[in-house]
């Protein structure tokens, strides 16, 4: 089969790869109906040392079941599903405790002997567990929103559940790209009264706007800090979700955020420390957030979903093939787009 495989920095290709095969009675394999690309792949796609052999990428996916394991009885051949964005067997006490991503069992999607996401066909390990069903055909107008119920959706949901922003909460949103924009989302979702949407692309922030952002701050750094005190009587907000993962975002959220206040982060660490140190412990600051257990929401994110209630999967801008996943990963580098689905 084809699937995507990075080289190196700027070096992804598409190429034939071993087709998956059944290896674990608890497996599944799906056949991948739409895939994306995160913007946490464009990390390695920036940064990852060249290698002579590729590594598998991709781990957002939502398919067709085509086979199944002895011991997977729950699902079965032509099961429309979706994958978070790790597997997981769903019955560890991590797993019970809503944290899937510290599964005693589970694991990362291209590691190892696993498949990537971002290619026609998946080896799902502890399918029962991983796998969620969705009550759709494989050609639902839905599939774009389900498909952000992998990663981006509960990973925005994260960092507002972990932010603790319910009814009347004021929110700063630090980040315009995918993520940022599900965070809005979320934060609406969860009642939040005032959101200031951080972020300088126009064409985003207006998808924020209409997420439930009620205010849109362009400036950055300084500039960007003022504004947010200008719009919150010099306080800022009881709730800052850092959806980027540089150490300016980090630094504007402690800026921004009401003393009292907490910073839910959930754009993947770029940097090794946080400066938490004697102001911001008089501050009464909480710092929180962290990979988000995607499968964890999955099922109470999901009606709201098909009731099309809300619609996640306006964050995808860009429909391509697989063979055009290169340049895929290079519009999304160079912000041409939001973020790009793959329909293999
Ligand atoms: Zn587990």
């Amino acid at each position: 089969m084809r699937a995507t495989l990075i080289y190196g920095a700027g070096d992804v290709r598409v190429e034939d790869v071993p087709d998956p095969k059944i290896l674990e009675p608890t497996d599944a394999l799906v056949r991948v109906v739409r895939s994306c690309v995160c913007g946490s792949d464009l990390w390695p796609y920036g940064a990852r040392p060249t290698t002579e052999h590729g590594d598998r990428i991709g781990h957002e996916f939502l398919g067709v079941v085509e086979e199944t394991g002895s011991d997977v009885s729950d699902l079965k051949r032509g099961d429309v599903v979706v994958a978070p964005f790790v597997w997981s067997d769903n019955t560890c006490d991590f797993c019970r405790e809503g944290l899937h991503t510290s599964c005693r069992h589970g694991g990362m999607w291209g590691a190892e002997d696993v498949d990537g996401g971002q290619g026609e066909a998946v080896r799902v390990p502890l399918a029962e567990g991983t796998l969620v069903k969705l009550p759709v055909g494989e050609d639902s107008d839905l599939l774009p929103s389900l498909l952000t119920l992998s990663d981006v959706f509960p990973t925005g949901y994260h960092a507002a559940v972990k932010g603790g922003v319910g009814p009347g909460t004021d929110v700063t949103v630090i980040g315009d790209g995918a993520v940022g924009v599900s965070a809005v989302l979320s934060a609406r979702r969860l009642g939040a009264e005032r959101i200031v949407l951080m972020g300088r692309h126009r064409d985003r922030t207006d998808l924020g706007r209409d997420f439930g952002a009620t205010d849109v701050v362009a400036e950055r750094g300084a500039e960007g800090v003022a504004k947010v005190h200008e719009l919150t009587g010099g306080d800022g907000t009881h709730v800052v979700l850092e959806c980027v993962g540089l150490l300016p975002a980090v630094e504007t959220a402690i800026a921004v955020v009401r003393d009292g206040g907490t910073i839910s982060r959930v754009g993947a660490p770029q940097y090794e420390q946080v400066p938490m140190g004697f102001p911001e412990f008089f501050r009464n600051l909480t710092l929180t957030g962290g990979v988000a257990p995607a499968r964890a929401y999955i099922e109470e994110l999901l009606p709201d979903v098909l009731e099309g209630k809300i619609e996640p999967g306006r964050v995808f801008d860009r429909t391509i093939g697989l063979e055009e996943v290169p340049d895929g990963y290079r519009a999304m580098a160079d912000r041409e787009a939001l973020k790009v689905m793959i329909r293999p």
